[in-house]
């Protein structure tokens, strides 16, 4: 039984529009407080700000410059457009995988947004490295 995330009450399944069903898994709604929970499908992970692994998800992924010859390339349609779409190529360090996205990296995003007073999370010096 899921919960919801903000009263803690129970969630129940909803009906999703035809449109939703391409979008998520599972809509739940909390039937204290009527929040709604969406769970996405995987290929959500294409959609968003930043750059992260089709696979595990992750945002810390780096960018190549070419491609790597032992690890292997995400094979997928999705990742076949982002290559035709322009996209970079880019390496899970966690699955070593390589695949192609057009979007930033998160680490560029939050060099390009406004400080926030909070320490760095993410250790973007290893990775504007290069070793050309
Ligand atoms: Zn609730
Ligand atoms: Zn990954």
């Amino acid at each position: 039984m899921r919960k919801c995330g903000k009263c803690g009450g129970r969630l129940r399944r909803t009906h999703r529009t035809f449109k939703q069903r391409f979008s998520y898994m599972a809509i739940y709604r909390c039937r204290e407080c009527k929040n709604i929970e969406f769970v996405p499908r995987r290929y959500q992970l294409h959609f968003g700000a930043a750059c992260r692994c089709p696979k595990c998800g992750t945002f810390r992924v780096v960018r190549l410059k070419e491609r790597d010859r032992i690890d292997p390339l995400h094979t997928g349609f999705l990742n076949l457009l982002e290559k035709l779409a322009g996209g970079k190529l880019h390496h899970c360090r966690w699955c070593r995988l390589q695949f192609y996205d057009r979007r930033r990296l998160a680490s560029e995003i939050a060099a390009a947004a406004p400080p926030v007073a909070k320490p760095a999370a993410t250790t973007p010096t290893d990775e504007a490295k290069s070793d050309a």
